[in-house]
């Protein structure tokens, strides 16, 4: 008996595969090679989409009551404040306003080590616990995995179907399978990352020390909401000992700052990072697939990195779960289809397009599928939301009195039918009744359903007044399929994609 699932690795990109598929039901181990969780702050900026996903993870309030806004930015000179600027004004972006489509605008800190914590105690409340001093040393390739778990009482040997390999930038599972992982690593470029305390720095404020003759002597110190610490982060120059403790975080500080009078009372934790920019050159090996810093080391500047390990295991997650239930394997190329070129876009920086000459976007919202194989837009005169692109959210008004937004109603299925006219409702309905257990769907006709708000999400959703149209949200919340005519034809060709069909 082969377990379904094996995910390796209990970062962000791990909890997140392992959660999508313990809330499907799908039986699946996490294990990991350290002695228990990480304790470090290492990424503090959860990004708009990933608080949606958060969302329908179930953990968004956890996450948003642990955390905090971006503080503002102040930057020293010669021991004197320069400017104070608000983040998204140095970030280019403006500051981000709340809209009905939008329920997260902001980017939200919090400490990665608190995030993984939310993640992990919503995996045991679903009878999943990671195990920890775990370490995969082996694998053999099959129609399936045999995984050689090593623990310090011995080795287990454990047959999978399949295998999330979410085991970091040095992942074990990449390096036995022989996938390069090309980019650079700059040995050069070295980071001290630290949590410190201090009770001489105002916690309102990300402080930013540098130096006029020498830019790269600079230091970062970010208070982090939630706890009485900050994150320290300095590079190291030419010469600087990797070996670093408190001693020489203080020296750091006072070198760059100028003499600024701040003393460092402990550090309960320090890392040397190496600048390390990679990518995979496949994401999907067989049955296994590569998720997160696995699969891509992303430059380290604009706060991408768990965002990104997060999404691809949203991705991949539901997938996963629809294979394993029936639905045909060929789903799960349209993973690495569909995050790759995300990535690839990411190593060229924030300001590079990818091979639809899209730009990134920080925030993750515009990161889109589209052209992609499970994307399908047949609306003749698309509006501003199309076939690949993340459903917005949206107020209704349903006839019962209740106003609930759109996003907690689609999250409570796999696959929200979203309608505009009774004819794409109707026609979605019996469709949908033939490819997907009742339970697993929902119609909601959007001009019948929620009167007082249709325009509103009519809007949203770029469909005219007197239009029909219909859009299939995926369970990862993009849309899977736009179209502007014959819904049941085209829900009858679309379906068979993504799900099992009733019967399975
Ligand atoms: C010092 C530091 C500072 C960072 N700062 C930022 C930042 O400011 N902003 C940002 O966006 N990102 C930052 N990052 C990157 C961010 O932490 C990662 O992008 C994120 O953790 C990726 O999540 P992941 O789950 O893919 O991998 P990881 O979080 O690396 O998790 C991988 C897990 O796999 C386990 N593992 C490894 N090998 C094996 C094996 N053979 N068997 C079993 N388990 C194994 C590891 O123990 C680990 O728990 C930082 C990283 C570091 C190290």
């Amino acid at each position: 008996m082969s377990l379904p699932v094996l995910v390796v690795g209990a970062g962000p990109a791990g909890l997140v595969a392992a959660l999508q598929l313990a809330r499907r039901r799908c039986d699946v181990r996490v294990v990991d090679r350290s002695a228990g969780p990480a304790s470090g702050s290492r990424a503090k900026g959860i990004q708009p989409r990933t608080l949606e996903v958060f969302e329908e993870l179930g953990v968004v309030e956890e996450i948003v009551a642990s955390g905090g806004p971006f503080p503002r930015w102040r930057t020293y000179r010669e021991g004197r404040l320069a400017w104070e600027k608000s983040i998204y004004d140095l970030l280019g972006t403006g500051q981000p306003v709340a809209d009905p489509a939008i329920p997260y605008p902001e980017t939200w800190m919090i400490p990665q080590w608190r995030t993984e914590e939310v993640l992990r105690d919503a995996l045991r409340r679903h009878g999943v616990e990671v195990e920890y001093d775990a370490a995969i040393v082996a694998l053999d390739d099959g129609s399936g995995v045999t995984a050689t778990i090593r623990r310090p009482r011995g080795d287990e040997r454990l047959r999978a179907s399949y295998v999330v390999a979410a085991d970091g930038a040095a992942s074990t599972v990449r390096k036995l399978l022989g996938v390069t992982f090309d980019g650079v690593t700059r040995d050069d470029e070295r980071y001290v990352n630290a949590d410190v305390r201090t009770t001489m720095l105002d916690r309102s404020y990300w402080h930013n020390w540098s130096q006029r003759d020498n830019p790269a002597a600079r230091v970062s110190v970010c208070p982090l909401p939630g706890t009485d610490v900050f994150q320290f982060v300095a590079p190291l120059l030419p010469g600087d000992d990797s070996t670093v403790g408190l001693a020489t975080i203080q020296r750091l500080f006072d070198e760059r700052s100028d003499g600024v009078a701040v003393t460092f009372d402990d550090a309960p934790w320090i890392a040397v990072s190496r600048a390390n920019e990679r990518l995979a050159s496949r994401f999907r090996i067989g049955p296994v697939f590569l998720a997160g810093d696995a699969a891509h080391a992303v430059p380290a500047a604009g706060g991408q990195g768990l965002n990104t390990a997060v999404q691809d295991s949203h991705n991949l997650g539901w997938k996963l779960a629809a294979v394993l239930r029936g639905a045909p394997d060929d789903l799960l190329d349209s993973y690495e289809e569909e995050r790759r070129p995300i990535a690839a876009r990411l190593m060229n920086g924030l300001d590079a397009t990818d091979d639809r000459g899209e730009v990134t976007d920080i925030f993750q919202l515009r990161n889109n599928y589209r052209g992609r194989r499970l994307s399908v837009q047949t609306r003749p005169a698309p509006g501003t939301v199309h076939a690949g692109d993340r459903a917005p959210d949206g107020p209704l008004s349903l006839r019962d009195g209740s106003a609930p937004r759109l996003f907690p109603v689609m999250r409570d299925v796999e696959l929200t039918a979203l309608a505009f006219g009774a004819r794409a409702a109707e026609e979605s309905d019996a469709v949908l009744r033939r490819h997907a257990p009742a339970d697993s769907f929902r119609v909601l006709d959007v001009r019948e359903h929620s009167p007082s708000t249709a325009d509103t999400i009519a809007a949203i959703y770029g469909v005219a007044p007197d239009e029909e149209a219909l859009f299939l949200v995926r369970p990862d919340g993009h849309i899977g399929l736009a179209a502007g005519d014959c819904f049941a034809e085209r829900l009858d060709t679309y379906l068979p994609h993504l799900t099992p069909g009733v019967t399975a």
